[in-house]
């Protein structure tokens, strides 16, 4: 299947608004994906549509590129552009807190390996994932990514709605630290927010991304 380019679509949910409670409450979601996603959506498509040669491109062949965009168009492609690939990952990778998606991590595989591996357990991965997550300053990001040079994993926390495609680090996982993601049901608790959220990774999907890069397949 291609991805979708100019105009892009909202992309769907895998799972309904209210699957993810009591982590992450049904308005939060629904407005997270309806209103806020949208929104970058839109604005990301008005500016676009002047410029007939990137309408074939998906979104994150536009933003590998961002460095040879016209001037006038770089600063709506980094943050409505970043906003629109960074909640499309999002959405990706966490889903109802059931099955093999437990705040304890993958039980096997080669994420649990890798995880091991690279940072020494699971667990001191989470703290450490999670402490990023919690010093973004504002609004950002904490993401896995993985390097391609190293093939090593590490972690990344960027402002704003700056992408990992621009550090060309492909991403594994991805936690929006947005107020807009927590702050109906949590207000201004980022860290209540980060536990729930842990309940709500698919490490299934997150396993997938790494087994994939590692068989050098194009990661979307
Ligand atoms: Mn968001």
């Amino acid at each position: 299947m291609n991805p979708p380019t100019y105009p892009f679509p909202l992309p769907p949910l895998r799972f309904a608004y209210d699957a993810l409670e009591p982590h992450i409450d049904a308005q939060t979601m629904e407005l997270h994906h309806r209103k806020h996603h949208q929104t970058y959506l839109d604005n990301l498509n008005k500016a676009l549509e002047a410029h007939p040669d990137l309408h074939g491109l998906s979104i994150e062949a536009i933003l590998a590129r961002f460095d040879s965009l016209p001037e006038g168009l770089k600063p709506v492609v980094r943050s409505h552009g970043g906003g629109h690939a960074n909640h499309q990952f999002f959405w990706k990778v966490i889903g109802p807190a059931e099955g093999a998606n437990q705040p304890d991590g993958p039980k096997s595989g080669e994420l649990r390996e890798a995880l091991t591996k690279d940072f020494g357990s699971f667990v001191v991965f989470k703290e450490a994932f999670t402490k990023a997550a919690l010093g973004v300053f504002g609004s950002g990001w904490a993401f896995l990514v993985i390097d391609p040079a190293t093939k090593k994993l590490e972690i990344l926390a960027l402002p704003n709605q700056d992408s990992v495609l621009f550090h060309r680090k492909p991403g594994l996982l991805c936690c929006d630290v947005w107020e807009h993601a927590y702050y109906l049901k949590r207000q201004n608790r980022r860290a209540e927010y980060l536990e729930a959220w842990w309940n709500v990774v698919a490490w299934d999907v997150v396993n997938s991304r790494l087994v994939n890069f590692r068989a050098g397949k194009q990661q979307l």
